[in-house]
């Protein structure tokens, strides 16, 4: 059968066969470890599952206004105002099912055939894709050399006058790195001098350690409003990815463009998931601070023990729940074969750097129990010895 050309030239999401792999693995009755997919491993929190059994019990059944629940829209505007001091009324929200779709979303309002936008690698898996997917080209400005931080000029070497916008994402997944005031200072310089639009994903924002401070990009140019989506959502920082919920926030016409695209699509988010996702925004900050102390002891442990081993080098990361390992110097660099044996021989499942334009690099999510992480990183230093 023919298939769309589009449909031939996508790529499967690296995270997710990695973790299809290990979960059929594990069924299998294999030892399986997992570090690949990045989900907290922790149930989400009682508030939200509370307000999503109430809603059941209200009868809360049916389709939902198309952008959200008002309540759960106002919510996410109230929870800007405080957390970042931006204004957002709640018809600046739009809520959909996860946040991969907003970004989908944003990309197919905001891309044509032929338009770059830029990256910053290492980058997520499903950017590139979901760029490709709306007839745009990524252009990719490694950070590998700068500290996982982009400078202006490797900025400035990738724009072209087919530049239209700017995709990026702090605290970063895969690196963990969190991009600064003066870093995205520099960045919104150039979306400002060149009129590129920003879709800032800070999914990760309220994973930060060791005193890091995560930083939203209008908090430092206020005047990119208007130009500037913020991504979000309830998966990582309320422990809800399997609810699918996901918010964006930015200008008035804009988010309605997004909903007008997401009313052919999936329509609403499921009621119920829309309304545990309030249930977590207004009761679960000290749910989130206790598996964020979690995590934070997690990276120390995994951070220490990968430091103790061969070959390896990482840099600390200040937020999101991965290290994102160089494996150059190791007799096996190549990272697509270093996770396929490190799978098939330890059982231990990680992420190879090429998924995300990082090769020599691979991936480790530490949001699994201190006992995987102890015993995961066992294996890995058995691995790297018998290479
Ligand atoms: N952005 C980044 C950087 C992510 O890691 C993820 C994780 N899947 C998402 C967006 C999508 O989140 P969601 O599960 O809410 O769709
Ligand atoms: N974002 C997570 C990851 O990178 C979840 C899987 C996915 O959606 O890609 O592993």
């Amino acid at each position: 059968m023919r298939l769309s050309k589009r449909i031939q030239e996508i790529q499967p999401s690296a995270t997710i066969s990695i973790s299809n792999k290990a979960k059929a693995m594990k069924a299998e009755g294999k030892p399986v470890l997992s570090f690949s997919v990045g989900e907290p491993d922790f149930n989400s929190p009682e508030c939200a599952s509370k307000a999503a059994i109430d809603a059941i019990n209200r009868g809360e059944s049916h389709y939902t206004l198309n952008p959200g629940i008002i309540e759960l829209r106002q919510e996410v505007a109230k929870y800007y105002k405080k957390r970042f001091n931006l204004d957002y009324t709640a018809d600046e929200v739009l809520v959909s099912s996860g946040a991969k779709p907003l970004l989908y979303e944003a990309l197919q309002m905001l891309v044509d055939p032929g338009d770059e936008v830029i990256l910053f690698a290492p980058a997520w898996v499903s950017y590139v894709e979901q760029i490709h997917l709306a007839g745009g080209k990524e252009v990719i400005v490694d950070t590998l050399a700068t500290d996982l931080l982009p400078t202006r000029a490797a900025l400035d070497k990738a724009l072209s006058p087919k530049t239209v916008g700017i995709l990026m994402n702090t605290p970063s997944n895969p690196s963990g790195a969190i991009y600064g005031e003066e870093t995205l200072k520099m960045i919104a310089d150039v979306a400002r001098e060149k009129g590129l639009w920003i879709i800032f994903d800070e999914i990760y924002e309220r994973l930060v350690y060791g005193g890091a401070k995560h930083v939203n990009i209008l908090n430092v140019a206020p005047d990119l409003r208007d130009q500037t989506i913020l991504i979000n959502g309830a998966s990582k920082a309320y422990a809800m990815t399997g609810w699918r919920i996901g918010y964006a926030v930015g200008p008035k016409e804009l988010i309605k463009k997004m909903n007008t695209l997401q009313a052919h699509l999936t329509s609403n988010a499921s009621s119920i998931a829309q309304w545990a996702a309030l249930g977590a925004l207004k009761d679960g900050d000290p749910v989130v601070e206790k598996m964020r102390q979690a995590f934070e002891e997690r990276r120390g442990t995994i951070l220490e023990l990968v430091r103790d081993m061969p070959y390896l080098k990482v840099r600390e990361p200040e937020g999101a729940f991965y290290i994102f390992v160089d494996i150059r110097d190791c007799p096996l660099p190549d990272d697509m074969k270093f996770c396929e044996r490190l799978l098939e021989e330890k059982f231990v499942a990680a992420v190879p750097g090429t998924a995300f334009f990082a090769p020599g690099f691979v991936r480790f999510s530490y949001a699994c129990s201190m006992d995987n992480i102890k015993e995961g990183m066992k294996r890995l230093k058995e691995f790297l010895q018998s290479l």
